[in-house]
């Protein structure tokens, strides 16, 4: 059998721990063996981030933006335990958070649905994408602890010294404030993105904010949204058959729980980062959700949701084979497969992204399964197998 050709590379970001471990499985079992796979190799693991002091992931990210599409694997985020553990020169940021500040990107989120695990939301039929807005609002806040009585005052200084002014409270005894802001240029940029994923998905967008209580800041939200849809997007949703929907967010929670899935909801930073969690225990496992980053010109870097699974790659190291969950990782090739496919307009390569996905959840629809879905799933007969021959019985299938 002649393997699926490839023309452009992926960029491929390689990670930590137990994904890591599954990374190089993936590969070698269900990709390799079909795809005359191309990719450029990053290696943003933790060892290789702290000896070029994480200059690798700063060189992905800007291969990512000339290549068009990434794949990466988990990677931890340092904390003290880890610069111990690691024997690290410095606290090393947040790869994500670096990658996603590069590609200026918004998150998409969705969960990858089996028969058999049924969501707790009965009606949900279809998966729900959620689009968190990653920049500003609650967390580049300034908040300060008012100690007695006092004014407490809004004050905007421009470069000629002018300023804008505005009484937030006359405090008689203690209280708290705190400041919030957000910049057109990134509320755009979030709209944009947004935009361009449902086109790419083809589903319709839902965005709601609580303009009608906040009438200048959550309300430049929806005209930002609505000027660039209106300027840039109308023709297109028409002609794909989507919409855009706009409304409040109580409104829009209790419509998500009512409707049948298969919408792209956009949220703010702080109602994403809520309904996000939501969502995702809603539909059983983190190891089934996938995740996204797109940037507003339309790169794309795909990833699993969950992290890099350290629980499991202890029991690994101590010689144990584990039944870790590989599916997000999965949905993270087999949709930077598809992009590139599309990109590139190679229809096997588009179909084969399609068969992966089908053979692997057709593996768990049939009872061979992962652990951590033991008991989420009710099919009958099912097995718990290791991720090895998981991965093998996908391949079976393909
Ligand atoms: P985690 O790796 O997501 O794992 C938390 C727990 O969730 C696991 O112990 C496991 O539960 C379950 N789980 C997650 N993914 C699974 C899978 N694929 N299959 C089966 N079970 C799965 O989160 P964490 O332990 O809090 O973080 C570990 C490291 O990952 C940290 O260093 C963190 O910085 C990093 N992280 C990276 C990313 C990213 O790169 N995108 C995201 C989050 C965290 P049981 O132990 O009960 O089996
Ligand atoms: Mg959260």
């Amino acid at each position: 059998m002649s393997k699926i050709a490839m023309k452009t590379p992926l960029v491929e970001m390689d990670g930590d721990e137990m994904t890591r471990i599954i990374w190089k499985q993936i590969k070698d079992i269900i990709i390799t063996p079909f795809v005359d796979l191309k990719t450029e190799y990053y290696d943003l693991g933790l060892p290789n981030r702290d000896a070029t002091n994480d200059q690798v992931t700063i060189d992905s990210a800007n291969r990512t933006k000339e290549l068009g599409v990434a794949v990466k694997c988990a990677t931890i985020t340092p904390n003290a335990q880890r610069m111990t553990e690691y024997n690290l020169k410095e606290m090393w940021k947040s790869p994500n958070g670096t990658i996603r500040a590069m590609l200026d990107g918004t998150v998409f989120r969705s969960p990858i649905l089996v028969k058999g695990i049924t969501p707790f939301v009965s009606c949900w039929k279809k998966p729900i994408t959620i689009a968190r807005h990653a920049y500003g609002d609650v967390y580049k806040n300034s908040e300060i602890r008012v100690e007695g009585a006092a004014k407490a005052e809004l004050v905007v200084t421009y470069p000629d010294g002018t300023t804008d002014k505005k009484v937030i409270h006359e405090f008689a005894g203690p209280g708290v404030i705190q400041g919030l802001h957000n910049t057109d240029k990134s509320i755009a940029a979030f709209a944009r993105a947004c935009f361009t994923y449902a086109l790419d998905i083809k589903q319709d967008l839902w965005f709601a904010t609580k303009d009608t209580i906040s009438k200048t800041y959550d309300h430049r939200f929806k005209d930002i949204f609505a000027e660039i849809f209106e300027n840039e997007f109308k023709d297109k949703f028409e002609a794909a058959g989507i919409e855009y929907f706009y409304t409040l967010i109580d409104d829009v929670v209790a419509r998500i729980m009512r409707s049948e899935g298969g919408i792209l909801w956009a949220c703010k930073n702080y109602d994403g980062d809520v309904m996000s969690d939501m969502l995702a225990s809603a539909c059983g496992s983190l190891a089934m959700m996938t995740s996204v980053l797109v940037s507003p010109d339309g790169v794309y870097e795909y990833e699993a949701a969950h992290g890099t699974v350290t629980r499991h790659y202890y029991k690994y190291l101590k010689g144990e084979a584990t039944s870790t969950n590989p599916m997000a990782t999965i949905f993270a090739w087999s949709g930077a497969l598809r992009k590139r496919a599309q990109m590139d307009g190679l229809p096997d390569l588009e179909d084969f992204a399609d068969r992966l996905e089908k053979a692997s959840i057709e593996t768990i629809e049939s009872g061979t399964i992962t652990g951590d879905l033991k008991n989420l799933i009710d099919v009958p007969g099912k097995t718990v197998v290791n991720t090895e021959d998981f991965l093998k019985a996908i391949a079976e299938k393909l």
